[in-house]
């Protein structure tokens, strides 16, 4: 708690779930595999940020995540970097998606994921958005990828025509979930989340806290961990 109060953190579970996992102020004892920490080390990162320091142990630990947290407070590695822990294998469809409101944001957070597994051997990406070439989209995506990067609306076109599946998929993030609301995008967010396979972990990150984004959260997080930073407005 000592260490929650310093991270300026807060964390709320439900009142029949496990305890939340605690935070960890270093990368170094999060037990990431040493190929991801020498990425990590080579992006410059030296310490986790709050959201990182609490995030990030919840999502390794398997368990699913509300995050609240400002913007520029490191909500990118805390999720990509679970998402590529431990290393995933190339198979037929993806294994993790994350959807984002807009096209320079899904392209910011491949980049990142790309750095941070940069030391992992053939980790296949792919960025699923709007106003690019659908065919060319359309081939990376049956080549075969591991993680797929996707604006909502584009995402449901290639599901709808058969180009990616979503049944393999493991882990998803809805990254600025309260923005992708505000675009329209819920019912696309939806038919993601009720076709997913049973057994999947979902991480929803949003810089407010609506009554749409707790109503979501209900519908689709299992016992999740609610973390806090700082204050967030609804
Ligand atoms: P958010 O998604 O919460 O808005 P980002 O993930 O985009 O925040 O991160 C904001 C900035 O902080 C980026 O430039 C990112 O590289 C940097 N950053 C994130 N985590 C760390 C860290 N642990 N150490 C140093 N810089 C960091
Ligand atoms: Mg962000």
């Amino acid at each position: 708690e000592e260490v929650r109060l310093r991270l300026n953190v807060e964390v709320i579970v439900g009142p029949d779930s496990p305890p939340a996992p605690a935070p960890i102020e270093s990368f170094t004892d999060m037990g990431l595999h040493s190929s991801i920490m020498k990425d990590i080390t080579f992006h410059g990162y030296t310490m986790p940020t709050s959201i990182q320091a609490q995030a990030m142990p919840v999502a390794l630990s398997g368990r699913d995540l509300l995050g609240c947290a400002e913007t520029g407070s490191g909500k990118t590695a805390a999720f990509a970097i679970p998402m590529i822990h431990p290393p995933v294998r190339r198979g037929d469809g993806p294994l993790a998606l994350v959807l984002a409101p807009t096209r320079e944001l899904a392209q910011q957070i491949e980049k990142e994921v790309k750095a941070f597994g940069k030391s992992l051997e053939s980790l296949g990406t792919a960025i699923v958005v709007g106003g690019t070439n659908i065919s060319d989209q359309k081939s990376e995506l049956r080549m075969g990828v591991d993680i797929v990067v996707a604006t909502p609306g584009r995402f449901i076109d290639h599901l709808q025509q058969k180009n990616t599946s979503l049944s393999r998929i493991s882990f998803v993030v809805l990254d600025e979930a309260d923005r992708m609301l505000d675009m329209g995008f819920e019912p696309q967010i939806r038919e993601v989340m009720q076709n997913l396979p049973e057994k999947h972990q979902t991480l929803l990150f949003s810089a407010t806290m609506p009554v749409e984004i707790e109503i979501l959260a209900q519908e689709y997080l299992r016992d999740p961990v609610q973390v806090k930073v700082g204050k967030v407005s609804s």
